[in-house]
């Protein structure tokens, strides 16, 4: 049986390694020359499922309107004439009610600590290095932010997950590295979440899931998915000069695993999923003082600016732009980054040769991703991840390729997804097949 996966970021990949173990032919289309060149490129690289949250949390509208027009903003909004936009904002916004946080954040953490055992699992499979770092901490400056984080941290005493409110100083001994003038109200540290170098990660997974058998079809963009009869779906690819017609591929499942441009790939075919892409920015600088650089993960709570360690560099990423469907690279923006940096390790690099990156992250307005099968019949979808799709990454591929094996009668996956999938199959958006 053959399985098109469409898109060769993070969750593209794992789910076509995870599909080939479950023995089905699969064949990878990517517009890129490689893999993880989009939103999986640049990003934070933290792992942190007990800390995964939705945007859309109580207090976070009153929070961006405050910091809106502030000089070093986590938010930049465009104000654009793009109806999508202004339904996800309206989306957003209802999410945000104390109840659907709760619920959103479940969800998420429920994908994300399946996630980790199975990246787990994978790193010591197949021996894959991805510069990990262990430890995550939440540094937060006001005593405001502080009571910000009082949902997150009720919800992580519940659920039992190891954390620790701590003290400046406690910070500081954490996270030597952390300069001692820039004024700190308090700390969350999670000892057992971790981060690692995400493209790394894929790269090398995208080599093991070639030796076994998966063919990966680079610089191969997709145009259309067109169902045709017996459950079957063509896939149609560009046009590769003026005179050719467009070649198609047959498939018996496709899985649409292509990030933030998903929505226009399946908006020809009714389904309507209200993903928009938030901007994000990193800058990446080399460490030339070990002792003032981070060990682990860190994250600014106040300007939501996350700075890791990935083996001798310092990644620093962050800040949600709306209204924009454009990568460049706004100096605003990029700016913020390396205030925060330098607040926090002000010579841990050179900030003036950091490399400067952007990316587009593929979210859904209340958080959880979709993973699973669509109205079209054989086609399933594994996307909206949004700003914590890297720490999802293998748990989606998993039970994506479960799912399909499942609808496939095939017998690698007699027991269905590894997780309960409330709240996370295409039906939360009224996308799923006729019940
Ligand atoms: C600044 C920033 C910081 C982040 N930090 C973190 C973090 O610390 N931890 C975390 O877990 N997550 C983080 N994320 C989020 C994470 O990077 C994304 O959720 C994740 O990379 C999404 O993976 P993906 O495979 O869905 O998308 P992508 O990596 O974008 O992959 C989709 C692929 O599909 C391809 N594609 C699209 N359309 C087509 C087509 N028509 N034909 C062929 N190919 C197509 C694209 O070229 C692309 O390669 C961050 C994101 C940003 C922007």
């Amino acid at each position: 049986m053959h399985v098109i996966v469409i898109g060769a970021g993070a969750i593209g990949v794992s789910s076509a390694w995870y599909l080939r173990q479950a023995g089905f032919d699969v064949t990878v289309l990517e517009r890129r020359g490689a893999p993880a060149q989009e939103a999986s490129f640049g990003n934070a690289g933290v792992i942190a499922p007990g800390y995964v949250t939705p945007w859309a949390a109580p207090g976070m509208p009153g929070k961006i309107l405050r910091t809106l027009f502030a000089r070093e903003a986590p938010v930049l909004f465009r104000p654009a004439a793009d109806p999508a936009m202004w339904r996800w904002i309206a989306r957003w916004l209802r999410e945000c009610r104390l109840e659907r946080y709760r619920a959103n954040k479940l969800r998420m953490q429920r994908l994300a600590f399946y996630s980790r055992a199975c990246l787990h699992q994978l790193r010591s499979e197949l021996e894959i290095d991805y510069e990990q770092s262990q430890g995550y901490l939440q540094l937060f400056r006001t005593a405001r932010d502080l009571d910000l984080a009082a949902p997150a941290v009720a919800l992580l005493r519940e659920n039992n997950v190891p954390h620790r409110l701590v003290s400046a100083q406690e910070c500081r001994r954490i996270e030597p590295g952390l300069a001692a003038g820039t004024p700190l109200a308090g700390g969350l540290h999670l000892p057992e979440d971790e981060s690692g170098n995400c493209p790394m990660f894929v790269r090398a997974l995208h080599r093991h899931a070639e030796a076994a058998g998966v063919s990966f079809r680079f610089e191969t963009r997709v145009e259309q998915i067109r169902p045709v009869q017996a459950g079957k779906l063509d896939i149609v690819l560009s046009r590769t000069g003026d005179q050719d017609a467009a070649p198609v591929l047959s498939a018996d499942r496709v899985l649409v695993a292509a990030g933030a441009d998903s929505a226009a790939l399946l908006r020809p075919l009714r389904l309507r999923v209200p993903l928009y892409p938030v901007k994000g920015y990193s800058v990446t600088v080399m460490i030339r003082d070990e002792l003032q650089a981070p060990l682990g993960a860190l994250m600014d709570e106040s300007y939501k600016v996350a700075m890791t360690r990935m083996g001798n560099r310092l990644r620093v990423a962050g800040t949600a732009e709306l209204g924009s469907r454009r990568l460049d690279l706004r100096p605003a923006a990029l700016n913020t980054l390396v205030k925060v940096a330098r607040d926090w390790f002000p010579v841990a690099g050179n900030y003036q040769e950091a490399t400067q990156w952007a990316g587009a992250r593929p979210m859904l307005p209340d958080g959880p991703p979709l993973i699973g099968p669509t109205a079209v019949p054989g086609l399933f979808l594994n996307l909206g991840h949004g700003s914590t799709g890297w720490a999802m990454s293998c748990g989606s591929g998993k039970i994506a390729a479960d799912q399909i094996a499942a609808s496939a009668g095939a017998c690698a996956s007699r027991g269905g997804p590894g997780i309960d999938m409330e709240g996370l199959l295409p039906d939360r958006y009224g996308l799923g097949p006729a019940r």
